[in-house]
């Protein structure tokens, strides 16, 4: 049975035990199923698992409906369910050391009102901030966990497929949407990895851009930025077509992007910087004429969280090891005019050289 929970944990114990730090409290949905198998958003309830380096046990804190569920999947020393009308503080004071003086926890997964109440259940304690630790510990992943990340990555291609197959002039974004989250839940996937993205026309220049009630027309590009989170991984994809037969600049504006993705995946190679990927998509770009409108990095680590390390961008000199997964997306967008953004999800494989996981088809399709 695929059990890596145990490994995961205790290089955690190792690393808080050489940091000197005397307990930890996680509270980020991610690294705790990477932690203990068991995933669940708490929403506004308190959910933490609470890790005593020590010896060596593993306490998770969860809001009484998830019990039942955790007990099935959490691998942890000791569950205790929360109800509404507990308070989670006092709870967790009478798991927690509170002659501890080094906290590990994750500073910017905490709002200020934890803070407070967790400074008065350790209240000897100086807080540390363990998320780094975690984000390296999470960077490399597993073939187990690619062979989960290519379950979500086949889900988010036949449903783009379909996508790509119902859009027609006249049709909104909106309707392509749902569409999307409606057939990927069908084909199997959790759920959407983020926010659905269908954009249309000159709004396609929005990169951050959420689906309306625009209708598609002739000539419009249409970009479509989707992913699935299935079995704890996510995928996250982005394919750009035209509506009808385009015009010469969508189809220069489109190839400057191929190229760039095409560049940048090629120089993806363990032991070289990842700065290399980001300045491979963008000299591609520039060389195009279009450096101005490629506004923001190339890419993303992802795995559990659609957001992980590495930060693939034109500074970080980090080398690029085996085990990486992250996403090579450049684009263009031009306001007025419209965007493209071709994005695929890249694994760096035992042989150092980048598995491209997307296999969508990356010419430029007319729909
Ligand atoms: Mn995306
Ligand atoms: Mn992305």
């Amino acid at each position: 049975m695929y059990n890596p929970y145990e490994l995961r944990k205790s290089s955690l114990i190792a690393e808080l035990s050489a940091g000197g730090i005397e307990a930890a409290l996680i509270t980020s949905p991610g690294s705790i199923f990477y932690l203990t198998g068991f995933h669940s958003d708490p929403h506004e309830r308190f959910m933490g698992l609470l890790i005593n380096p020590k010896e060596s046990t593993y306490t998770l804190f969860v809001p009484a409906l998830d019990q039942e569920s955790a007990s099935e999947e959490a691998m942890v020393s000791k569950l205790v369910a929360i109800s509404d009308t507990d308070n989670a503080y006092e709870l967790l004071g009478k798991e927690a050391d509170n002659s501890a003086t080094a906290i590990g926890v994750e500073k910017r997964h905490l709002n200020v009102a934890t803070y407070e109440q967790l400074a008065g259940v350790f209240h000897k304690a100086a807080f540390r901030d363990v998320e780094p630790l975690l984000m390296r510990l999470r960077l490399r992943k597993s073939a187990e966990e690619i062979e989960l990340v290519r379950a979500a990555v086949v889900i988010a291609e036949k449903v783009l497929q379909e996508a790509a197959a119902k859009a027609a002039v006249g049709v909104s974004e909106l309707e392509l949407n749902a569409e999307i989250e409606y057939r990927l839940r069908v084909l199997g996937g959790d759920k959407p990895a983020f926010e659905t993205s269908v954009l249309g026309g000159a709004r396609s220049a929005l990169p951050h851009g959420r689906s309306g009630e625009y209708r598609l027309k002739e000539n419009d590009f249409l970009l479509i930025d989707m992913g699935v989170y299935k079995g704890g991984y996510c995928s996250d994809i982005t394919r750009t077509f035209v509506i009808g037969e385009g015009t010469a600049e969508q189809a220069r504006i489109y190839d400057a992007v191929l190229a760039a993705n095409h560049q940048a995946i090629a120089a993806a190679e363990a032991g070289r910087t990842l700065a290399v990927v980001d300045r491979a998509a963008r000299e591609a770009i520039t060389s195009r004429g279009y450096g101005e409108y490629f506004t923001h990095r190339v890419g993303h680590g992802f795995g559990i969280d659609i957001h992980e390390l590495p930060s693939v961008h034109g500074s970080n000199e980090s080398l690029i090891e085996t085990g990486l997964l992250f996403t090579v997306e450049p684009g263009i967008y031009v306001p007025g005019v419209g965007g493209v953004r071709i994005e695929d999800d890249i694994y760096i494989g035992d042989d150092g050289k980048p598995q491209v996981l997307t296999s969508f088809p990356k010419e430029l399709q007319h729909l």
